[in-house]
């Protein structure tokens, strides 16, 4: 895989949805790795060096709860964001115990998204980078960038020179 761009892995069951959300990531410089099923999602990203990966709920076989726990076991660094039309506080809740960076509900803005992976992937950066808050602010501050695609491509620019 290209390493200047960001690997995204998407695991959501509705194959149309699936389709639509990588074609509109990938125009936008996303390498994405898309897959049906949790079992599936472990597997690619075994294969594949995963930054982020958005992960549907509600499936059939593994759900997300689990793929969630289990991408979080294996991978380090990777930030998980849970995309899910079936939302709940109480799923909101336990996800976030298990270390999904972000709930989103759909229909999710491709903005919203957008802004959510920028934030995502700076966590990843400063937790593997070892970069402090104030000091990954002023970096971005200095980059002059301000849409999440400028933070990310910054971001991946950083990552790659530190790691
Ligand atoms: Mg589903």
């Amino acid at each position: 895989m290209e390493r200047s761009k960001i690997n995204l892995l998407i695991v959501d069951d509705e194959e149309q949805f699936l389709e639509s959300i990588s074609k509109r990531l990938e125009v936008r410089d996303f390498n994405v790795v898309a897959v049906t099923r949790g079992e599936k999602a472990l597997e690619a990203a075994r294969r594949c060096p995963i930054d982020i990966a958005i992960v549907d709920l509600k499936m059939p076989g593994m759900d997300g709860e689990t793929t969630l726990a289990a991408l979080k076991q294996e991978h380090q660094w990777m930030e998980v964001v849970i995309l899910t039309g079936h939302g709940s506080i109480d799923s909101a809740v336990e996800c976030t115990k298990s270390g999904a960076y972000s709930y989103l509900q759909k229909p999710c803005e491709l903005e919203r998204l957008l802004e959510v992976l920028s934030e995502a992937y700076k966590k990843r950066v400063m937790n593997k980078l070892k970069i402090q808050q104030e000091r990954m602010d002023e970096i971005l501050k200095m980059a002059g960038v301000s849409s999440p695609l400028g933070i990310l491509r910054r971001l991946r620019e950083l990552e790659a020179a530190g790691q």
